[in-house]
């Protein structure tokens, strides 16, 4: 077993691994690679990863490592390639390591069917306050069947806005076709009619979007555009009865003006499954009604983990070796 911090094989390229990943085995990578670190089962605080990268030509990275010009220059002009264990590479400066010719390589598809059945649970979850029941029950508050307990609001044939038709954001709407539910969408761009035809969605402009639907999932990527891009203003635009779900990265939605929401009643009710200062939660967020919260799970089960462990490992091996990798950013 090869441990923490132990340089294998030093006339293979430096790879720093930066945590203990499903799917990548530390044994197969020593094959090709000298491992600079295979962590245990924690983020890799900053100052390890600082010390570690020097001369490094690859890392294999997770959304809770900032890979950002400062670590850049910590690695040095040996850095070929930062693979990382997610679709979403906002914690990744890609324009930076564009300029310095450094590929960056991501991990979607694998994840597409998990991450929407997470959203489709967070949906239904969210309309018929499994949260609150099942804390209510769990505090032994069950005392008999109410036909006030906890009344949600339907699912079926309602209409549900999916902003990000991707990849992702389709596979939504192929769940949503299964609750016979109308089908919008926003993009930058609209996709081509027959597109849309197959995955029976409309387009409208954003704030139509909010205006008309029942169901609001958010299924972007974070950029410089999408951040912040529900608010107060847009949450205003929501009906009273209208769920948000959010699948997409917390920086997406204001969670401040989303949990005040909330309370006020404004919407029915949100399920959410990042948040905006990960592993922080806004503590009124927290103490928000009708939120179902859970611990960012989009990708969460052992076989698309292992598939993104297997992937990331391939794009890291493929970039190193000279040849393309099978999914690259830039
Ligand atoms: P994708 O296939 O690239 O889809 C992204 C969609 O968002 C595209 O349709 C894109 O269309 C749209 N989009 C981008 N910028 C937009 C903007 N400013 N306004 C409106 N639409 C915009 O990506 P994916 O594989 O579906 O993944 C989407 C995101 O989900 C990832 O980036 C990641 O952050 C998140 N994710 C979360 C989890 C989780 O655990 N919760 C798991 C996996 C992924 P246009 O380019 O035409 O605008």
């Amino acid at each position: 077993m090869i441990q923490y911090g132990e340089i294998v094989n030093a006339s293979y390229p430096k790879v720093v691994v930066t945590r203990h990943l499903p799917g990548v085995s530390a044994e197969e990578l020593a094959k090709h690679v000298s491992l600079a670190a295979l962590p245990p089962d924690s983020p890799m605080p900053r100052e390890t990863l600082l010390r570690l990268v020097p001369g490094a030509a690859g890392i294999l990275s997770t959304l809770a490592d900032r890979i950002d010009a400062s670590l850049m220059d910590a690695a040095g002009p040996s850095l070929k390639v930062v693979s990382n264990f997610a679709v979403g590479v906002n914690n990744v400066d890609v324009a930076e390591a564009t300029r310095r010719g450094i590929r960056v390589c991501n991990t979607p598809d694998v994840l597409t069917d998990a991450t929407a059945d997470l959203g489709f649970a967070l949906l239904l979850a969210a309309a018929r306050k499994f949260s609150d029941a099942e804390r209510a029950l769990r505090a032994g508050e069950f005392t008999g069947w109410d036909p006030w307990g906890f009344l949600g609001v339907p699912v079926h044939g309602k209409t549900i806005g999916i902003v990000g038709l991707g990849k992702i954001g389709s596979a939504v709407a192929a769940r949503a076709a299964g609750f016979r539910m109308r089908v919008l969408y926003h993009n930058r761009r609209r996709l081509p009619t027959g597109h849309e035809k197959s995955l029976g969605a409309e387009y409208r402009k954003l704030d139509e979007l909010l205006a008309e639907s029942d169901f609001i999932v958010l299924c972007v990527p974070l950029t410089a555009e999408t951040r912040g891009l529900i608010g107060r203003e847009r949450l205003a635009r929501m009906k009273k009865t209208a769920v948000l779900v959010n699948i997409a990265r917390g920086e997406v939605v204001d969670e401040g003006a989303l949990a005040e929401y909330l309370a006020e009643g404004g919407i029915f009710a949100a399920g959410l499954d990042v948040y905006e200062k990960e592993p922080k939660i806004h503590p009124s967020l927290l103490a928000a009604p009708s939120a179902v919260l859970i611990p960012h799970l989009g990708s969460a089960t052992v076989e698309t983990r292992e598939k993104m462990g297997r992937l990331a490992a391939e794009n890291l091996l493929a970039v190193l070796a000279g040849t393309e990798p099978p999914c690259p950013v830039n």
